[in-house]
């Protein structure tokens, strides 16, 4: 496309509240194949809330909260908020934990006096050898209602299950149709578990989802998908984004998202919506045919 037309182009973009880094980008937009979608943040507020506390029979639910909200007032996760804001809202202060430490894609985990306090997801549990049999069924149920279950742990013993809903975004469900009908192949990932992903990839029509990503492997599904032949779209919000953003061939972010991921994208989606995606990619058809 000529200077001219891709200037026209980013213009035409920053008016739907997309903002276009470069214009390879503009150009590239019009031609991915497959895109993939972050989950929490991304087609979900990234609010999540508390829904559901459940305790054995050795501590409160009080205590519980006060527990969780301890270990989480030292992370930045969403879901570490919901836990945060969930204990405030009921009166219950936060004490100072020592020793706290954050397990990329799986939980927390601190010292609150003598006792040690682990927080997160099954595959956390299993690692430190926790059983969790008396919740699992339960944790499961919340999975299968779109809820993300976390479980606690005092002392190397499960002491409850949180459940939190990240209600999806109003409009997620049309734009992902729209992608789906130009038709680009769309792809959840998720370091979420794979009961809460099916649910959630149910509700938005999307057939294709990878579950419990770690992280760091969220940019070698990208290099997968490349090496299958596929241009890769990626958007996403969060800092686990960033090298996938970066991997892709044309990165998204969302622009409530953290810095990070909108430092390493190509084009940020103001207003948070996921039909700039479309809207992007029908500005870039427009550049191209332009000049053709
Ligand atoms: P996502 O891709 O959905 O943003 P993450 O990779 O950040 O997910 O986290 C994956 C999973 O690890 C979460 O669904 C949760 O079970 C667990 N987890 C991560 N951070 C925390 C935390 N601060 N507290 C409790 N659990 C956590
Ligand atoms: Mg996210």
């Amino acid at each position: 496309a000529t200077p001219m037309s891709v200037m026209v182009g980013v213009g035409k973009a920053a008016e739907a509240g997309v903002l276009i880094r470069n214009g390879e980008a503009l150009q590239s937009a019009s031609t991915i194949t497959t895109m993939i979608l972050d989950k929490t943040g991304t087609i979900t507020e990234g609010a999540p809330k508390v829904t559901d506390v459940l305790v054995a029979n050795k501590l409160t639910r009080e205590e519980v909260l006060m527990f969780a909200a301890s270990i989480e007032a030292g992370s930045e996760h969403p879901l570490a908020m919901a836990i945060v804001e969930s204990a405030k809202e009921q009166g219950i202060e936060p004490k100072k934990v020592t020793g706290f430490a954050s397990i990329a894609g799986q939980g927390v985990e601190a010292k609150l006096d003598d006792s040690v306090l682990l927080f997160g997801n099954e595959k956390l549990m299993a690692k430190r050898g926790i059983n969790i049999e008396a919740f699992i069924d339960k944790a499961q149920a919340f999975a299968e209602e779109a809820k993300t279950p976390m479980y606690f742990a005092v002392n190397n013993e499960l002491a409850a299950v949180i459940a939190v809903a990240d209600p999806i975004k109003s409009d997620s469900i049309e734009a992902i149709k729209r992608l789906q009908n130009s038709g680009i192949r769309v792809v959840m990932l998720t370091g979420d578990n794979r009961l809460t992903a099916k649910a959630i990839a149910e509700k938005v029509g999307i057939s294709e989802y990878v579950a419990e990503v770690l992280p760091e492997d969220k940019a070698k599904k990208v290099v997968e998908l490349q090496s299958d032949g596929e241009i890769v779209g990626m958007t996403g919000d969060g800092i686990n984004d960033a090298p996938a953003l970066a991997q892709a061939n044309v990165g998204f972010a969302i622009g409530t998202g953290t810095d990070v991921a909108i430092e390493s994208a190509d084009i940020t989606l103001m207003r948070g919506s996921l039909h700039g995606l479309a809207d992007a990619i029908a500005v870039s058809k427009a550049t191209l045919s332009n000049i053709r």
